[in-house]
């Protein structure tokens, strides 16, 4: 089962890194909910987390495919990227909206690892997957923005030095565009954490390091706003091909991880005298999740294709994360129901994986907003929103 045409050499070194991680290092971080820091230091040493960075700013320079042999290595491997991934993409909205001065002052320590660029709030707590109803204000005194509001899941926040934030730095009024108005601010957490900043932590169903974030008039220098003001919902846009293409290799990875796991244990576990995977109701649903996935992999091809290609392939990218995220949902149910009770046991990981998997048909999009995508913008149906 080896269709991985990309980045051999990138793949096999990956997973020779996660090989130092087995699934005992994961089920620790995960009883404790903690992050898996050695993990995450060991990625950014070896510069993986520094992929997709230009060489010119001490990154790898490395395309989008390459961005996705890691995550989907990593989560092949039995691990999770949940803990580093976003900075792939939220380093792209830097590249490709900052100046030349704050891509000269981040990007470099981003690369090095000294700086770490993980966190992203768009999410709040009122408005949901409706983004434009955001209700955190950025209001410019002087040469500051003074910021006031809640966000929530905003992952990573603990283990992050910067954080994207979009705010409406523009008050609705009738007859606006509810996509104007709103901004994207580089804030650095490290000088007002504990202040005018205040994280708490949200425990979750699998080990996320998700938070929730309260401004408190919250002063971020003007100098830190990305591009130009009113226009950051469509930078934080842009910058969703890439995350969802991201997101889709790790769920790939996934997908494969578990049915590795149930065929070979189908293979071996011997119940009335013979290999339970002779069983055609447990072979079948393997095989079909195994045929999910080689076509949610030949999905993401063609959107990396496209996208390193220089389009903006929306249509393909959202249609491999959704593929992909039911493919590893295929694959986990199958591999669970195949091993029976010790399924639910700790120590053979899938309960674990079965937990960390169910969030890709959630976040970073649910299924359901996917679907309404396909339906208007690709189909032209009529708008449901
Ligand atoms: C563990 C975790 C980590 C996350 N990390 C981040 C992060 O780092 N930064 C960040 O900004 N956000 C993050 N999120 C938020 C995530 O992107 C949202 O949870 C997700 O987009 C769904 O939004 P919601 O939870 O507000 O659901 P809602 O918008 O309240 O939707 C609830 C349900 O209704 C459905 N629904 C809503 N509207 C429609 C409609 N018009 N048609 C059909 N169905 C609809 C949705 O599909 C969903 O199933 C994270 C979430 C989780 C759980």
């Amino acid at each position: 089962m080896t269709h991985d045409l990309d980045h051999p050499e990138i793949r096999e070194a990956v997973a020779k890194l996660c090989e130092g991680f087995p699934g005992a290092y994961w089920r620790d971080c995960d009883r404790q909910q903690s992050y898996p820091t050695a993990f995450v230091t060991a990625l950014t040493k070896a510069g993986y987390l520094a992929a997709l960075i230009p060489e010119e700013y001490g990154g790898l320079g490395l395309p989008i495919s390459a961005g996705c042999a890691i995550l989907e290595e990593i989560h092949r491997s039995g691990g999770n990227a949940g803990a580093c991934h976003a900075q792939m993409y939220t380093m792209g909205t830097l590249l490709r909206h900052g100046s030349e001065a704050q891509k000269a002052q981040y990007l470099p320590d981003i690369a090095a690892g000294s700086l770490r660029l993980q966190a992203f709030g768009v999410t709040e707590p009122t408005s949901g997957t409706d983004t434009t109803a955001l209700r955190t204000t950025a209001r410019l005194d002087g040469d500051t923005y003074i910021v006031n509001g809640q966000k929530i899941w905003t992952s990573r926040a603990e283990h992050s030095d910067l954080m994207l934030l979009l705010c409406r730095t523009t008050p609705l009024s009738d007859g606006m565009k509810r996509t104007d108005g709103l901004s994207t601010l580089l804030v650095d957490m490290r000088q007002v954490r504990g202040n005018s900043l205040t994280i708490r932590p949200i425990r979750t169903m699998m080990n996320h390091a998700t938070t929730e974030l309260f401004f408190d008039d919250m002063p971020v220098p003007a100098a830190n706003l990305l591009g130009e003001e009113g226009k950051g919902f469509r930078y934080i846009l842009s910058g969703m091909n890439a995350e969802r293409i991201l997101i889709a290799a790790e769920c790939v990875g996934d997908a494969k991880w578990f049915i590795a796991k149930a065929s070979a244990y189908a293979s071996e576990r011997t119940v009335f005298g013979r290999p339970i995977g002779q069983n055609q109701g447990v072979q079948f649903p393997i095989a079909k999740a195994y045929s999910q996935m080689r076509a949610a992999e030949l999905m993401l091809r063609e959107a990396i294709r496209l996208f390193e290609e220089g389009n903006n392939p929306g249509e393909e990218a959202n249609l491999a994360k959704m593929l992909a995220a039911d493919a590893s949902w295929a694959a986990a149910e199958a591999c669970l129901q195949t091993h029976g009770g010790f399924g639910f046991a700790e120590e053979y990981d899938i309960e674990r994986k079965y937990r960390e998997t169910r969030l890709y048909q959630v976040a970073p999009i649910s299924t359901n907003l996917i679907l309404s995508y396909i339906g208007e913008h690709v189909l032209g149906m009529p708008r449901s929103y």
